[in-house]
């Protein structure tokens, strides 16, 4: 391997421990920082997930508030606890797990959740104030993937990046703050003919396509950074990314590995962003 491992899980501790710091600040001037969780169902990843975040605020000194309703739950009773989590002044941060089950609207639900609590930057009102350069909340995994960039020293402006993947919550977020941080960005998606030629030109390649070693070391610029946001199970069911990381890592400059790369800092990044949230309600 020649590529420099970008450490997730050692940078997620070290903000883990300043957010600490920061949420022991905020409860000894008067407010304690609050999320509230939300769990429609019983669906075995999103219980590991809620579970995570829930004790990563423990860890840290959030106060976390997690409401589990059952799978047949009807719209209009999650639509009122999120109206209810909105205007309860102990809760700074609201997260509903998604997927939601199918007789909910995730876009009706992510709508009724207040802007400046929408900590996961779901919200259309924090998706346009990342479209337009405004304050607002960046989703966790996009965020936390510019943190691991700037961890390693890298610096968008100027390069040339290569986004695989164009969801509302990892690739258009990610390609508008590469964009903010003044990178030129492309945006590749399933329909995209002749992928290789694209990622090739990648001074930074983020993928996000949730499609197992679809990226291999001939489609990777010597010396490129490669962050791997993709989860994905190999056929031996263990957790592994997009990228082909024993390939790619003799070819890229860095790499993040899956796991302990871009998952527990998007973990770290829900805490950062439940703080910022704390911060801007409790000087209201
Ligand atoms: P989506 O399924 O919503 O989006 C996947 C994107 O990849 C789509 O834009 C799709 O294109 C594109 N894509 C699919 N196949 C190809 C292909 N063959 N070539 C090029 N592009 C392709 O997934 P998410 O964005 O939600 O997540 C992406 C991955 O990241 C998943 O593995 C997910 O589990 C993981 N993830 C990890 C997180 C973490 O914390 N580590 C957090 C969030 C996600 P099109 O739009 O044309 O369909």
């Amino acid at each position: 391997m020649s590529a420099t491992l970008i450490d997730g899980a050692a940078l997620a501790r070290e903000i883990r421990e300043d957010c600490a710091s920061q949420a022991k600040e905020l409860t000894a001037a008067g407010t304690r920082p609050g999320l509230a969780v939300i769990l429609v169902g019983d669906d075995p990843a999103s219980s590991v997930y809620v579970k995570h975040k829930v004790t990563d605020c423990e860890q840290v000194g959030i106060h976390s508030v997690l409401k589990r309703l059952p799978a047949d739950t009807p719209e209009a009773t999650l639509l009122s606890l999120v109206r209810q989590l909105n205007d309860d002044p102990t809760i700074h941060g609201i997260l509903v797990q998604l997927p939601l089950p199918s007789q909910i609207s995730d876009e009706r639900v992510i709508a009724t959740i207040t802007p400046r609590k929408d900590v996961d930057g779901f919200h259309v009102s924090n998706a346009g104030a990342l479209m337009t350069g405004q304050p607002g909340f960046a989703p966790c995994t996009p965020f936390g993937v510019m943190k691991m960039l700037a961890s390693a020293g890298i610096s968008p402006a100027g390069k040339h990046a290569v986004v695989v993947g164009r969801s509302n919550i990892v690739g258009k977020p990610q390609t508008m703050l590469l964009l903010q941080a003044d990178a030129t960005v492309t945006i590749c998606h399933s329909k995209t003919v002749d992928l290789a030629s694209y990622t090739r030109r990648a001074d930074i390649l983020v993928v996000a396509a949730g499609r197992a070693d679809i990226v291999t070391a001939d489609m990777v610029k010597p010396g490129a950074a490669v962050i791997d946001v993709g989860m994905n199970r190999n056929a031996q069911g263990k957790l592994c990314g997009d990228v082909d990381f024993e390939g790619v890592s003799k070819v890229a400059g860095w790499i993040s590995p899956v796991p302990g790369g871009v998952g527990p800092m998007t973990r770290a990044m829900l805490l950062v962003n439940t703080l910022t949230a704390t911060r801007a309600q409790s000087s209201d």
